[in-house]
C-alpha cells in the first residue's frame, strides 16, 4: 500500500516511521521495515498500526543508513506479522504493493526447485524469484530484469540486496513509485508524500521503469532495459 525506502548519510529507522506515518491516510492492516548495515540485513514488522511497529522498534532498535519500509493492505495471506512486509528470500529483501496474478504458478515452479515460502503472500514469490536468478550467478539489477519480465499483474517494488550496503532497486507497473533526490542521499517512495518529508525533488517513473538508486544517483531504466532520463519536478512542500 505504501512504500518508502532510503539510500542515506544519516540513520533511517525514525525516517522510515515518519514516512509510513505520512502514508496513513491510505489504510493499512500492517507495517514493516528492514535496513542494512556492514552487508546484513535486519527487519521488524508488526500487524497493526504504526505504534505498533515503533513499539518492536523501541525494544530492538535498528541502526543503519539504508532501509526500506512499507504500510500493507492485504490482497493475498490475511493480516499478520508474518505475511507483513519486508518480504525475504536468500540475499533478497523487498516490499511490494500490488498484486502479483501468476503468483501462484511462478511459488509452484520455486517450491519444485526447493525452495520453502514463509507467507501466504503473493509479494513473497517476487523476493525468491530475484534470488534464484542471483544464485544462478545474475548480478543485482540483472536478476531483477529476469524476474520482473516473468510477472504479471501490478506492482511498485523497493529490493535491499544482502551485502550491497548503497544500493536499492526499485520498479513499477500499474502501482506508482517516485524517486526523491536529497543531499547526499537518494529515496523511493510510493509518491510524492512518502518523501515529502526529506526532498522536494520527485522524479515519476514510467510504467516498466526499473530503477537502482545509491546515496547520490539513479539509473533509470525502461521496460526493455534502456537507461533512461526522466524529468526531475519541483513538489511544494504540501505535496
Ligand atoms: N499483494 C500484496 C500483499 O497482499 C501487497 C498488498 C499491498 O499493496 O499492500 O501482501
Amino acid at each position: 500500500c505504501g512504500i518508502i525506502g532510503i539510500v542515506g548519510k544519516a540513520p533511517v529507522s525514525d525516517r522510515l516511521i515518519e514516512s509510513l506515518k505520512r502514508l496513513e491516510y491510505r489504510g493499512y492492516d500492517s507495517a514493516g521495515v528492514a535496513v542494512q548495515r556492514g552487508g546484513r540485513v535486519e527487519r521488524r514488522r508488526a500487524l497493526g498500526k504504526i505504534r505498533a511497529l515503533e513499539a518492536v522498534l523501541a525494544e530492538q532498535p535498528l541502526t543503519a543508513e539504508i532501509g526500506i519500509g512499507h504500510t500493507r493492505w492485504a490482497t493475498h495471506g490475511a493480516p499478520s506479522e508474518r505475511n507483513a512486509h519486508p518480504h525475504t528470500a536468500g540475499r533478497v529483501t523487498l516490499v511490494h504493493n500490488g498484486i502479483i496474478e501468476n503468483f501462484a504458478e511462478l511459488k509452484a515452479e520455486l517450491q519444485a526447485e526447493g525452495r520453502v515460502f514463509e507467507s501466504e503472500t503473493d509479494t513473497e514469490v517476487v523476493a525468491h524469484l530475484i534470488d534464484h536468478y542471483l544464485a544462478a550467478g545474475a548480478a543485482p539489477l540483472a536478476a531483477f530484469k529476469s524476474a520482473l519480465d516473468r510477472l504479471t499483474g501490478a506492482y511498485a517494488l523497493a529490493v535491499l540486496i544482502e551485502g550491497r550496503d548503497n544500493f536499492i532497486m526499485g520498479a513499477r507497473r500499474g502501482s506508482p513509485l517516485v524517486v526523491g533526490t536529497g543531499a547526499g542521499e537518494m529515496f523511493l517512495g510510493s509518491d510524492a508524500l512518502a518523501v515529502g518529508p526529506f526532498t522536494n525533488k520527485v522524479t515519476y517513473l514510467e510504467e516498466g521503469d526499473y530503477v537502482a538508486i545509491d546515496h547520490d544517483r539513479a539509473e533509470i531504466f525502461d521496460e526493455t532495459g534502456t537507461p533512461v532520463e526522466r524529468p526531475m519536478k519541483i513538489v511544494s512542500a504540501s505535496a
